[in-house]
């Protein structure tokens, strides 16, 4: 790939030649970048971007909580967002934060100013970034609840700025162009004592480390479930891969999880095609044996190995 690199544009930050993925992937799966690049602050990535030839595809990270990268790599470069997009700060009842921040340290955040509404954003192993781009959320709370606007860069290094309603967002989805960078999210907090919202966040945490297997190398959700909360008699992802006789399934190193068969588990030595594959093996039991067909809430990217 090292035509690739020749054609990169000058920067402040780091280009790096057919770097590696996997170690930072919560799956520990998948190929390399033909380039990362880790830009040195917004203004180096705006520029690179507006400098970078169109027929390179660009492809964001965050925490890659919620990806599988396939064992072929990714075609192009891939941006990881550095400590400098990582800023949370408090304006009255608002939360603006960077989108590399991590989702517990915005919730954290909130409740040391004695800010309610983000509580949930301490179930989600993620950046602001991914959270924006997926409408994260968990025991009934989400994105889209307390967004009031984000920045981006379009793919051509252009600034936009995204109201909550530009996002279009519906569950675990948001119809935001795939190409946009998201720089910074404000968010609405709602005024509370700290204490409470601290006992609240600390609640939540502890039912998900009994429900979730979030020790494990895995990618949360696998699946979103077929009907958003709120449904009477809501459908759930672990309900019809329990049903469908799945928990537990293998696939070579990949494992449908005994504790909540909506996770999938890398346990130790699997390929990321182990991974999809058991998936899609779960998907076509679930079709054969309830009709669901299940959508993949995980975003699948780049080449097959
Ligand atoms: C143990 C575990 C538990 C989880 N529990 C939950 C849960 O309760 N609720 C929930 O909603 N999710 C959950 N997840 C999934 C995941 O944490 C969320 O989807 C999270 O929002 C993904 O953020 P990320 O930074 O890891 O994004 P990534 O996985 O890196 O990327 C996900 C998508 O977001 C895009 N993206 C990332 N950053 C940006 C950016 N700056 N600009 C534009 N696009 C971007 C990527 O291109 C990709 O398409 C869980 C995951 C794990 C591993």
């Amino acid at each position: 790939m090292s035509d690739l690199i020749s054609r990169m544009p000058e920067v402040r930050g780091k280009l790096l030649p057919d770097a590696e993925l996997a170690p930072f992937t919560w799956f520990r799966v998948g190929g390399a970048a033909d380039v990362l690049f880790l830009p040195e602050d917004a203004d180096d990535l705006a520029d690179f971007l507006r400098a970078l030839p169109l027929d390179i595809p660009v492809t964001v990270l965050g925490a890659a909580s919620n990806v599988i990268v396939r064992d072929g790599g990714i075609e192009g470069v891939v941006v990881r967002l550095t400590p400098a997009f990582g800023k949370v700060r408090v304006n009255q009842s608002q939360v603006i934060a960077g989108s590399a921040a991590l989702d517990a340290r915005v919730s954290q955040t909130a409740a040391r100013f004695g800010l309610s509404g983000m509580e949930f954003f301490s179930g989600v192993p993620g950046t602001i970034g991914g959270a924006l781009r997926m409408n994260a959320g968990c025991y009934d709370r989400e994105t889209a609840d307390v967004l009031i606007e984000a920045t981006a860069l379009t793919r051509k290094g252009q600034w936009v700025t995204l109201s909550n309603r530009d996002f279009g967002y519906s569950y675990r989805h948001s119809e935001a162009p795939e190409e946009m960078i998201f720089i910074e999210a404000v968010f609405q907090g709602t005024p509370d004592k700290p204490e409470a919202v601290r006992e609240r966040i600390e609640a939540l945490k502890a039912r998900r480390e009994e429900a979730q297997p979030i020790r494990d190398k895995t990618g949360g959700s696998t699946f979103a479930n077929p009907d958003p909360p709120g449904t009477p008699d809501q459908r759930k992802c672990w309900k019809l891969i329990d049903e469908a006789g799945m928990r537990g399934a293998r696939r070579g190193g990949a494992q449908v999880s005994e504790k909540h068969c909506n996770f999938l588990i890398n346990t130790g030595d699997a390929t990321a095609a182990d991974i999809e594959g058991l998936g899609e093996d779960v998907r076509a039991k679930v079709k054969e044996t309830s009709g669901v067909d299940l959508r993949w809430e995980i975003k699948r990217i780049g080449r097959a190995g």
